[in-house]
Formats: structure tokens, sequence, C-alpha cells
């Protein structure tokens, strides 16, 4: 039987549109949009027309849009750039729950330079203190998610737009878990905002960076005039092509079944907790520190059963280290040792949900029992 998947934060599959367009392109417009004859103009075409109309859903001129190979790329030229043009000496203030992407750049081009945001109990960048720290001028820029890969929670990104804007200081916004999740109103006033197209229904390897302007000199890659100069490379006619035709089909999901999921699973297995709570969060996302057990022993048990999850981020998992993200957050290394995240996407049921439930009550009784056995005594949950 398929497994159920669990993890659309690390990715999701291609779409059905998004297919049909990859295979169009990559059969209709597979010329070097560069090259010098008309075939190769009619390619150009098409791909500019796939810039103005994901300018035109973020409400921005399309000189503000540069296509990239995914948001790693987009996260560290946007900090890489900075490096080279904020004032000397400049501050950023960086959301220490943000995806190795900004903050291992951000370590790199700034090292002793970085002012690690306060956050408040739920998660969130604590807005008090971001705003005491932006109007003393302490900081030259700002870097702060739009939505935690992690755990779902929500960063108050419009607020924070405002105030970087008010105190004319640029602000990036990785928005890769919130495109193609929810509404992307308001995005276009963020200076800097960065996607990938792989977790909306997308191919993996695309994304894109939107500038603040279609003057603002960040260069992405050197060696060529592609992307007005700003980053040299042939285009990816049909992974852009198929990016937005993956968006164009994306709807704001329901948060209902989750739900019902955490008020199930926390009736059945006393003591798990859910990360951020008191936050909004993803609609998709639930990350659970379980009473018992290492996150790796569950995910191998629920592999087995038919799920597909995981502990952390993608990035994360496989190596023996505790979630920086919830350590930040407060959450001691031992209980962020038993984290599980849920991440579903649009084709998940409500089925789904609750056999996911099920599958975790009895997992739980599994591995208690084990762990019974190898101590000689048996733990039941009920
Ligand atoms: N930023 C966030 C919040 C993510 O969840 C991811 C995905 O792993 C990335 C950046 C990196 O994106 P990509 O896989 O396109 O490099």
């Amino acid at each position: 039987m398929k497994p159920r998947y669990f993890d659309h934060n690390a990715t999701t599959p291609l779409s059905d549109v998004a297919k049909v367009a990859w295979l169009d392109a990559s059969q209709e417009q597979w010329l070097n949009p560069s090259s010098p004859y008309r075939a190769a103009a009619a390619v150009r075409v098409r791909y500019e027309a796939a810039r103005e109309s994901l300018a035109e859903r973020f409400e921005v001129a399309s000189g503000r849009v540069v296509f990239t190979s995914g948001a790693t790329e987009a996260n560290n030229a946007v900090l890489r750039h900075w490096a080279r043009s904020l004032p000397d000496g400049g501050r950023v203030g960086i959301n220490p729950t943000e995806h190795p992407s900004v903050i291992e750049a951000a370590k790199v081009f700034f090292e002793d330079r970085i002012h690690w945001l306060p956050l408040a109990k739920d998660g969130r960048v604590d807005m008090h203190a971001l705003s005491e720290l932006v109007s003393s001028r302490q900081l030259a820029a700002v870097s702060v998610m739009a939505a935690n890969n992690e755990t779902g929670v929500l960063q108050p990104w419009q607020a924070i737009a405002a105030l970087c804007s008010e105190a004319q200081i640029p602000y990036h916004c990785d928005a890769s878990q919130w495109v193609g999740k929810l509404p992307l109103a308001g995005l276009a006033a963020c200076s800097y905002v960065t996607a990938c197209a792989h977790k909306f229904g997308g191919p993996k390897g695309t994304g894109f960076l939107l500038l603040p302007s279609a003057e603002d000199v960040c260069q992405l890659l050197l060696g060529g005039a592609q992307e007005s100069g700003h980053r040299a490379g042939t285009e990816d006619v049909a992974g852009v092509r198929a990016m937005l035709a993956a968006l164009e089909h994306s709807t704001v999901g329901d948060s209902a079944p989750r739900d019902a999921f955490i008020e199930r699973i926390t009736t059945m297995i006393p003591g798990a907790m859910v990360v951020g709570a008191e936050a909004p969060r993803l609609w998709n996302t639930v990350s659970l520190i379980m009473p018992q057990h290492q996150s790796v022993r569950w995910i191998r048990f629920l592999e087995r059963a038919g799920f597909l999850l995981s502990a952390g981020s993608a990035c994360s998992t496989g190596k023996s280290t505790v979630s920086p993200v919830l350590l930040a957050m407060g959450i001691d290394a031992a209980a962020a040792g038993r984290v599980l995240r849920m991440s579903a996407g649009r084709e998940t049921t409500t089925e789904d949900w609750q056999a996911l439930a099920d599958a975790l009550a009895a997992t739980y009784q599994a591995l208690n029992v084990e762990a019974g056995a190898s101590r000689g005594t048996v733990i039941s949950i009920d």
C-alpha cells in the first residue's frame, strides 16, 4: 500500500498541472532563450510571461523578480549582498528559528555582527524588543521568515515589514513555507522575499527572489546577463513555468482536520505537547513533543505502519543534533529529541489524519512494550 505522506514541509509531490507545464516547456521551449534567432525569442516570451504572472500575483513590478535554483540560493544571496552593501559595521537582526540557509549564511557573512532577535514564549519574534532595536538604530537589516518549517509558527512579518520600512532598513522575509499555502497579499511590502517551488507542488531546484526594486544591485551569480544581470546562467524555462502552474493552482487549506488530530492525539497520548500551541500556525503543520522515546524510533515504527513523517526540518533529520529551532524556543534538549513533525498537503484527507492518530497511539503502545521488555516491565498507556 502507498504510504500516507505527512512530510509536505520537506517537499511536495509534483502537481499534475506542474507536470504538464514542465513537459510542454521541455518539449516545445527547450531552446536557449538568449540565442539570437526568432524561435528562441518565442521561448523568451514564454519565460517573461511567467515572470509577469508571478509579479502580478505579488502585485510587484516584474523587474523585482529574479528566478533562482531555490530558496537556499536566494537566502544565501540576500545575506551576501547585505554583507557587501550595508554600511560598514552594520549589524543584522536575525530570527534564531530561521532555516539553516539563513542562519549559516548570516554566520559566515556577518560573524559577530549578528543580533539574534529575542523570541516571545510562543516562538514569535518579540515585537516590542525588535521595535526598540530598530528605533535605536542598532540594526542595519532584519531577516525574519513568514512561517516556520518545523513548527508552522507564523511570524508577524506584516508588522516587521512596516517597522523596517518606516526605519528605512531592508527586511528579508523567507516565505518558503508561506507561498502556496496562504495568501500572498502584503508580501510585496518586504524588501526581499524568497521562496521555492517544491513546497507547493512545483519542481525541486526552482525558486525566486523578490528584490526591493529592479535597480537593486544584488548579484546572485556572475558570468552572464540573464535575469537582467542579477543572476547569470541559462534560464530554467520548464522549471519556472511548472512553478507558476503549481502556484496558480494552489489554494489555502483547512486546519480543521489537523486540529481534530491534535484533539485526538493529546487525549490518546497524555503528555504529548504541541510546539507553539499559543501562536498562529500553518494550517497543515503540527510539531509534537512526545512524552517518551526518541524521534528516530517513532519514525521507524511509523514508516513500517505506512506513515512518512519527520522529526524536524529535512536538513536536520539523520543528524544526531537536536533542532536549533526548538532550542531557540526554550525547549530543553531532551524534549526536543522526542519531537515529531507532521505536515499535510492538499491531498491529505481527514481520514488520513485520523489514521495517523491511531497509528501514533499503536506505536506508543508498541514502543512502551519494547522499552518495558528491555527493562523487564511493561508500561501501559491506558
Ligand atoms: N527556507 C525554508 C523555510 C525552508 O523550509 C526550506 C526548505 O527546505 C528552504 C528555505 C530551502 O529551500 P530549497 O530546498 O529550495 O533550497
